[in-house]
C-alpha cells in the first residue's frame, strides 16, 4: 500500500494517515512532522525550516526529496506507506516517481474542503507539543487544564496555524500544490474525497478507495 494524501492544510490528510498507519501498521511519513521535530532537536535542518515554516512557505525541494530519501531507507516503509504532506510541488512529485521505479504510488486521494472551513478549523486547532495529538477548540476541546490526555505534554497552537500564516499557506498551496491534483489525475491515480464531511465517514469513503484500487 503506497498511498499520497493530498490536499491544502487542515483538510484531514494528517487525522486520516494516522488513523489509516495505525489499522494497517504501516507508517505515516508527514514531512511537517519530521520538520517540527528537526526544529524541536535545534538540528541544522530545524534551523533552515524553522523560519520558512512560521512564515508558512516551503522548505526547499532539494532538503525534502533528501529527507525522504532517507526516510525511505528506514525498514518499516517496506510494507508500505502513507506519505501525508509529500509531495507539495511538482519537483517533489517528479522526484518521488523517479525514486519508487518498479514500485509506484498506488493511489492517490485528495481531501476537498472548502477554503472557509479550512479556515476555521486551522485557526481552532490546537496540538500536543509532545505527542501530536490534535486538538479542535470548536469540535474536540482539549482538556481543561490544557494538558494531552494521552500522553500529558502541554497543548498548545502551532505557529504557522494563526490567521495570517494561514492564508499565506493557503496561498502558497494553491500556487505549488494543487497543480499536484492535475498531475496525478493523468497518471489516473487521483480520488476525490469530501473532506467536509465526518472524520468517521471521511474514514469510511479512503477505505472504498482502497478496496476498489485494491492497494
Ligand atoms: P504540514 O504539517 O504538512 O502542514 O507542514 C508544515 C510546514 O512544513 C509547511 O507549511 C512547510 O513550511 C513545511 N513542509 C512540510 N512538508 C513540506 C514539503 N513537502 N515541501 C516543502 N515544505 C514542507
Amino acid at each position: 500500500m503506497q498511498l499520497i494524501f493530498l490536499g491544502a492544510p487542515g483538510t484531514g490528510k494528517g487525522t486520516q494517515a494516522s488513523n489509516l498507519a495505525e489499522r494497517h501498521g504501516i507508517p505515516q511519513i508527514s514531512t511537517g512532522d519530521i520538520l517540527r521535530k528537526a526544529v524541536q532537536d535545534g538540528t541544522e535542518l530545524g534551523k533552515i525550516a524553522r523560519s520558512v515554516m512560521e512564515s508558512g512557505g516551503l522548505v526547499s525541494d532539494e532538503i525534502i526529496i533528501q529527507l525522504i530519501r532517507e526516510r525511505f531507507t528506514q525498514q518499516d516503509c517496506s510494507k508500505g506507506y502513507i506519505l501525508d504532506g509529500f509531495p507539495r510541488t511538482i519537483e517533489q512529485a517528479e522526484s518521488l516517481d523517479g525514486m519508487l521505479g518498479s514500485r509506484p504510488v498506488s493511489a492517490v486521494i485528495y481531501f476537498d474542503v472548502p477554503e472557509k472551513v479550512i479556515v476555521e478549523r486551522l485557526t481552532s486547532r490546537r496540538v500536543c507539543a509532545h505527542c501530536g495529538n490534535v486538538y479542535n477548540v470548536m469540535t474536540n476541546p482539549p482538556p481543561a487544564d490544557n494538558f494531552c490526555d494521552k500522553c500529558h505534554g502541554p497543548v498548545i497552537q502551532r505557529d504557522d496555524d494563526r490567521e495570517v500564516t494561514v492564508k499565506n499557506r493557503l496561498r502558497v498551496y494553491e500556487e505549488k500544490t494543487a497543480p499536484l491534483k492535475r498531475y496525478y489525475e493523468k497518471q489516473g491515480k487521483l480520488f476525490f474525497i469530501d473532506g467536509s464531511q465526518s472524520v468517521d465517514k471521511v474514514r469510511q469513503d479512503i477505505d472504498k478507495v482502497i478496496t476498489a484500487t485494491s492497494v
